[in-house]
């Protein structure tokens, strides 16, 4: 008998019917002996809709009341979710995510959990009592409802997980596991049996929203058992494991895009030391986070160039700041491009080969897709790519490195 916190996201719990399907896969699970936590998202769309009732009352919503609306979304699917349960004879109880006490920073649209007071779950348990939690929302220490920041349910299910000291946490979604890449992008994309967390974090962080960033780092952080599997399909779904168990790894294990960015230059900056401080630090100090940066000095080694992302939402913004520091420093240019993408390779298998990257720009190359910037560490490789050749660059790339045959 095992205590299994599963998540089911928005499409999983998209419909009546879905709900009710969600509702009997929960029995089957419980007839079996488990003792479950259930984690619901909104159904799908909903978020979105909410969002844009916010967006035509202002463009910058009020984020404490943006909060407390968005929230709304899950409260309806864990009461659904539970009378649907109630309705098989399956003794269950919906809570909110302050009435659990998923204690939060004061974040607002992107907060963190700080602690979890798990003795109302766990009573409940105890009296044999499925227990249905809203996905995404929290609550922190002055009472505000906070929210986690988009595809945050996942959060909430890890976070839970680790504060029960859960066997396993399930996290059931419209796609049967983690897959090479997006199977919506490249449809010959393979499930993947098993991802090391590593790896998973990486893929995350650089844009595959199969899983949310954080619960990755929850889940690695407080060694939780995590498996992505389908709501829709019966599988195995893909397991997130330590490097430690594999025998040997892959190569590239997947590759992750990111839409949401934006590329910004600083051309004929005086060159001195401190310059790149004076030029970025306002930049960070409006909580834009840089990612990508490349510098090359002139020949003359009189000024310098700076190339760097940003996300695209805060492009604008970040123009904007930058044409006043640019001026104040006695910098030629500023310009951008906000119709750019970034394409990663990612595997731990490439801490021992080199020529990864050759054969990367060689497959780009063919397509004839050039390449803007590029970033690398021991466990990926990035590029920057005009937002036109995404697809195309993806599927070059599944192909070069054969993702679609297994490994093993
Ligand atoms: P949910 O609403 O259940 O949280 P999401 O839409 O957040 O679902 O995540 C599932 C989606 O993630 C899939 O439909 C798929 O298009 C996308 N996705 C992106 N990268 C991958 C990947 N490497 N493996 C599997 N799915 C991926
Ligand atoms: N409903 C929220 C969203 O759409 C949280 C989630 O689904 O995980 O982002
Ligand atoms: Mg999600």
């Amino acid at each position: 008998m095992a205590l299994i916190v599963q998540k089911y996201g928005g499409t999983s719990v998209g419909s009546i019917e879905r709900i009710e399907a969600v509702a009997e896969k929960v029995q089957q699970y419980r007839d079996r002996g488990h003792r479950l936590v259930v984690v619901v998202s909104a159904m799908s769309g909903e978020t979105d809709r909410l969002l844009g009732l916010a967006r035509q009352i202002s463009e910058r919503p009020v984020p404490r009341e943006l909060d407390v609306l968005l929230s709304t979304g899950e409260q309806v699917t864990i009461a659904l979710l539970s009378m649907a349960l109630e309705k098989r004879g399956v003794p269950a109880r919906s809570y909110t995510g302050s009435q659990v006490h998923i204690l939060t920073d004061n974040v607002h649209n992107k907060a963190r959990i700080r602690e979890i007071d798990a003795r109302k779950v766990r009573a409940d348990l105890e009296a044999g009592r499925v227990v249905v939690v809203a996905g995404f929302q929290g609550v922190d220490e002055e009472g505000n409802i906070t929210t986690l920041g988009r595809g945050g349910s996942d959060t909430t299910a890890v976070a839970l997980a680790a504060a029960l000291g859960a066997d396993e946490c399930q996290i059931f979604t419209d796609v049967d596991g983690v897959y090479t890449t997006d199977p919506r992008v490249v449809p010959e994309a393979r499930r993947l049996d098993r991802i090391t967390f590593e790896e998973m974090l990486e893929m995350a962080s650089l844009g595959s929203k199969v899983l949310q960033i954080r619960a990755v780092e929850f889940a690695g952080k407080y060694n939780v058992p995590l498996r992505v599997l389908s709501s829709f399909e019966e599988g195995e779904g893909t397991l997130i494991t330590y490097e430690e168990e594999e025998m040997e790894n892959p190569l590239i294990s997947g590759i992750a895009f990111n839409r949401d960015e934006a590329q910004i230059t600083v051309l004929g900056v005086p060159d001195q030391p401190g310059i790149a401080a004076k030029l970025l630090g306002p930049v960070a100090d409006a909580n834009i986070e840089i990612d990508m940066i490349v510098q090359n000095v002139a020949p003359d080694g009189k000024t310098t160039d700076f190339t760097f992302t940003v996300n695209r939402t805060d492009y604008e913004k970040t123009l904007e700041i930058l044409q006043d520091v640019a001026r104040a420093l006695g910098a030629s240019e500023v310009s951008g491009d906000n119709r750019i993408v970034k394409i990663s390779l990612v595997g731990v298998g490439m801490r021992s080969h080199a020529g990864i990257a050759a054969t990367m720009f060689r497959a780009l190359a063919e397509e004839g897709i050039n390449i803007r910037m590029i970033s690398t560490s021991e466990i990926k490789i990035s590029v920057v790519v005009d937002e036109k050749y995404l697809e195309l660059g993806v599927r070059a790339l599944h192909e070069a490195f054969h993702l679609d045959q297994s490994g093993d």
